[in-house]
């Protein structure tokens, strides 16, 4: 039986090809054994087969090692929906690290090298939501207000609601999740750390419930430190103190905010990179979107896809080489050379993936 892995690659919707095909053309050029396929997805396959996620393309999925992606307008939604609900990918894991060269806004950026860990399957993410008259029947009331939703939506007439679902098993698994990672970052050399954050005040039942699962599972980790903050205290942390933060981990919204933020610590969203894990898959995207403002212009900032990349080939198994292309990209940024117009440079992305080459070869 071969030993070849197969990746496939949807390389998304407006500026984000133009970071992952270079990106791709770098990970060839390691001549490993893996074979990258391209089916057809998104806006390109809505035009040929009337749908952004063919069938065919399923069955690449299914059959591929893992998948690299992009990121994705509309028209791949139901490509993300099949990677993240279809292969229960529940862990996704978005480092932010900073490196000499990046351009942070904090004075001592080389404090910052942390791990925002988001519940990816869970909490709003789940989608479920409607108008406020399907909830009436429920007789639902705000003890807070001392009114039945009936009067308040009646008064302001009408409106909206999300649920906010978080079930026991699933903060356990991505608590356990977080737990495991910061034993392999102390066995690593790093802080080895849990910080848990919930609006468990304001929302005692599915933030309290993700909280004190948080807190059982700490307690069988005894080697590990842990600390939960309410979720407004953890921003504030999270600017002044970013070397108090080793795993964060963090139900799927406050996850997506604060991935955010922390890439803005360390100079911005295109340097950020994630996988999303589960029990039998993990596909892995940068955490930026699409990037539509940039998008045919040859400036998209390749690193966050890069460094997924990297992510990527550590999860099939070459650790060495993910390591080396990690030291090519921070061996870029540590002489400024080639860098992108969001980090102050002037190169294109072309030239950017092609001192990360150089520094490869
Ligand atoms: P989504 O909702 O899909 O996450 P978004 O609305 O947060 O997307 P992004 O596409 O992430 O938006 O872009 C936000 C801003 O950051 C835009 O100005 C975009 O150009 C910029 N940006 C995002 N990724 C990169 C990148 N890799 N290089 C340079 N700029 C980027």
């Amino acid at each position: 039986m071969s030993n070849r892995k197969k990746v496939v690659v949807i390389p998304g919707d407006d500026a984000a090809p133009e970071a992952v095909y270079p990106t791709v053309d770098l990970l060839r050029s390691l001549e490993l054994d893996i074979d990258f396929e391209f089916p057809p997805s998104g806006g390109s396959a809505e035009e040929t087969h009337g749908t952004g996620f063919p069938d065919e393309t399923r069955a690449a999925i299914d059959a591929a090692d893992a998948t690299l992606y992009g990121a994705g307008s509309t028209s791949s939604a139901e490509i993300v929906r099949y990677l993240r609900w279809g292969k229960g990918t529940y862990a996704n894991v978005r480092p932010a690290r900073w490196v000499p060269g990046c351009k942070s806004p904090l004075a001592h950026p080389e404090k910052v090298d942390l791990i925002i860990l988001r519940e990816n399957l869970e909490d709003l993410a789940l989608g479920i939501g409607g108008d406020l008259e399907e909830l009436f029947s429920l007789g639902l009331a705000s003890k807070r207000a001392g009114r039945s939703l009936q009067q308040i939506a009646q008064e302001f007439g009408g409106g909206k609601y999300a649920l906010k679902v978080i079930t026991e098993g699933g903060a356990e698994r991505i608590v356990r999740y977080a737990f495991e990672l910061a034993r392999e970052r102390r066995a690593a050399g790093k802080r080895g750390k849990v910080t848990c954050g919930t609006k468990h005040n304001l929302i005692p039942e599915p933030d309290g419930l993700f909280r004190d699962v948080s807190a059982r599972v700490a307690e069988e980790y005894p080697d590990i430190e842990y600390e939960n903050w309410l979720i407004d205290d953890f921003a504030r942390r999270l600017i002044v103190e970013p070397e108090e933060m080793d795993v964060v981990v963090l139900p799927s919204l406050y996850g997506d905010i604060f991935s955010d933020a922390a890439g803005g610590l360390i100079g911005g969203l295109g340097l950020c990179p994630s996988g999303c894990y589960g029990d039998d898959y993990a596909y892995f995207e940068p955490i930026h979107g699409t990037a539509p403002d940039i998008a045919g212009q040859n400036i998209i900032n390749p690193t966050a896809t890069i460094r997924t990349a990297g992510m990527m080939l550590r999860h099939l198994g070459y650790a060495n080489t993910a390591d080396r292309l990690e030291a090519a990209i921070d061996a870029v940024y540590a002489v400024e050379d080639r860098l992108t117009p969001d980090q102050g440079g002037s190169a294109t992305t072309t030239e950017f993936c092609n001192a990360v080459g150089d520094h490869l070869a």
